[in-house]
């Protein structure tokens, strides 16, 4: 199931489950996809995304699947749609 993540608890507590993270940057108008458990996908770490300040800002979303296969196609309809980057991240990507 996909789930939008509004704020940096809701990922914090999802840290320990698997799945795969969405993250769209809108003023990069990138979207790249991590593992749960990436440090760049984790609100704690000074490098991680930080998906409270993110919607405070409008400057993106993130979305959370336990399918990696789920969360690729979110990604590549988002990046699609509104014309962005898809990459996956190669600090994590496995
Ligand atoms: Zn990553």
């Amino acid at each position: 199931m996909l789930t939008e993540i509004l704020t940096d608890e809701q990922l914090i507590d999802l840290y320990t489950t698997p799945g795969y993270l969405v993250a769209v940057d809108y003023p990069k108008k990138e979207v790249k996809l991590h593992t749960i458990d990436c440090m760049l996908a984790d609100p704690i770490s000074s490098v991680g995304v930080k998906p409270s300040k993110a919607r405070e800002n409008n400057t993106g979303e993130f979305w959370v699947s336990e399918s990696r296969d789920e969360a690729n196609s979110k990604a590549e309809e988002i990046a699609k749609n509104k014309g962005y980057t898809y990459t996956i991240c190669p600090i994590c990507n496995r």
